[in-house]
């Protein structure tokens, strides 16, 4: 039996900690906020097949008051000249959960395989010897662990204190994180859109998205850009709303918080002597839709796998690298491909994607799949529409190339742990970075 400790109560370290503690060993989850004040005050899209079958329960228990379908949606151009629309199937309609209850079911999941929980206890730094993690320094004093799981989100204490020869990225770089502020408020006309959600690309021209959902109760909104917003630029964002959407009222009814996200590839390494991130502390969500419940879910049954794999309760980098590779194989790949296409748009000025959009080079298939079904084969079939800007076309299909070439890299990582090969297969993804300028 190996003392293990979780670092945050994210997604990803509750999944791992739920099926660690069930196998006997002994879990503590150190988390910063009170119970009550964990998971945001919205709803959020991910796949609930996959938590049902971590929760050991069937996708018709989710009890109806915490889940609804979201509308059909309508990317907007920058310029507002141009709707892309996506009718959603009834096998395809996204699903949306208060985050609230899904976080409640992972605690209390975690709770009853055995996990141990310190509520308002924040980790504040990594205790290290060498190139090892050797536990964690907390608000209450030094905790020691076998192993250190850094579920504490993109900012983690932990990750970004770690001395620079552990290679473990610490932070993250200008375009990789996406700062956000979401909120519901009343509707004051009683109106159904035939796309009730509304995407904005580059909204009002800048960097970033926002979006305008019309549910049936309530307008849900979501200001996003690359850099960090301030309640002035909320509220000029939110006049900018208004004036487009007389029925938006000024009562809060949800949310009203900022939040972060990250919306880059994973981190390459994210292992070390007695350490694993995971969730947004790695990085791991998909970057064109900020979507990470998926991908931490499916890290921390990889992570637990790793973990009943060793043979003693010495977590070195040697063993802790399974999960770390394996999760590039499964879903580091997709992610690296992604992060392509996404820095690729931002490189764009608004009049690009204007141009893209009113060329119909971007078309619902791109947008429907976050980018996923955007290849370069299809995209040459767009290529006489395209090449009336070539500048514009080809940072997307240089986009693309990076892409694909990132996730060739992370679907091939080196097969076992040695520092030199992981650092030399690191600068080669890292070549391939797309440079964004802060605008
Ligand atoms: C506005 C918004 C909308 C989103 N919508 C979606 C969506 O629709 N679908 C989707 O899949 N994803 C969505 N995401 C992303 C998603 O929230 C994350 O990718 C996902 O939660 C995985 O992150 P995590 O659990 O690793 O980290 P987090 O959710 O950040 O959890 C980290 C935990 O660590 C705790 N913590 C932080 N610092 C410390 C410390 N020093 N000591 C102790 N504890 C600490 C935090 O309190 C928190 O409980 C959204 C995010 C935002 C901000």
């Amino acid at each position: 039996m190996s003392n293990i400790m979780i670092a945050g109560a994210g997604h990803g370290g509750l999944v791992a900690g739920a099926m660690l503690a069930k196998a006997g060993h002994n879990v503590t989850v150190y988390e910063k906020l009170a119970k009550k004040d964990l998971g945001h005050d919205w709803q959020d899209r991910f796949t609930f097949s996959l938590l049902a079958e971590e929760l050991g329960i069937a996708e018709s228990d989710f009890t109806e008051d915490i889940w609804e379908y979201r509308g059909d949606c309508a990317f907007v151009s920058p310029a507002k000249r141009k709707r892309v629309v996506i009718n959603y199937s009834e096998e395809n309609r996204q699903k949306i959960m208060w985050r609230k209850p899904l976080i409640n079911m992972l605690i209390e999941n975690a709770e009853k395989s055995g996990v141990k929980f310190r509520f308002e206890t924040p980790v504040l730094a990594p205790i290290t010897e060498g190139r090892a993690v050797k536990g964690v320094k907390t608000k209450e004093g030094s905790v020691f662990a076998d192993l250190v799981i850094d579920a504490a989100g993109i900012f983690s204490p932990l990750r970004t204190n770690l001395p620079k020869h552990f290679l473990i990225e610490n932070t993250p770089k200008y375009g990789d994180v996406f700062y956000a502020y979401r909120a519901y408020y009343n509707k004051t006309l009683n109106l159904t859109l035939e796309a009730p959600f509304e995407v904005y690309l580059r909204h009002e021209g800048e960097p970033g998205l926002s979006w305008f959902y019309t549910a049936d109760q309530w307008v849900d909104i979501l200001i996003g850009r690359t850099y960090p917003l301030t309640r002035e630029k909320v509220n000029e964002q939110l006049m900018l709303f208004r004036e487009d959407h007389p029925w938006f009222g000024d009562e809060i009814l949800h949310g009203g918080q900022f939040g972060v996200i990250p919306v880059r590839r994973p981190l390459t390494l994210m292992v070390a002597d007695g350490y694993a991130a995971i969730g947004d502390s790695a990085f791991m969500t998909t970057p064109m839709n900020g979507m990470g419940i998926d991908l931490s879910i499916e890290a921390g049954r990889l992570l637990a796998d790793t973990v009943f794999h060793a043979e003693s309760d010495r977590y070195t980098a040697e063993i802790l690298w399974e999960y770390n590779r394996d999760f590039h194989m499964l879903f580091g790949a997709d992610t690296a491909k992604n992060e392509g296409l996404k820095n690729a748009l931002l490189t764009l000025p608004s009049y690009g994607v204007d141009f893209l959009f009113e060329q119909d080079v971007i078309q619902s298939s791109d947008l429907s799949g976050a980018g996923r079904n955007t290849n370069i084969a299809g995209l040459l079939g767009k290529l006489t529409r395209g090449m009336k800007r070539p500048p514009f076309f080809g940072a997307i299909i240089n986009g693309l190339i990076h892409g694909s070439k990132a996730a060739k890299l992370y679907a091939s990582p080196p097969l076992f742990y040695d520092l030199n090969k992981i650092n030399d297969w690191n600068k080669r993804i890292r070549a391939l970075d797309i440079a964004i300028d802060s605008q």
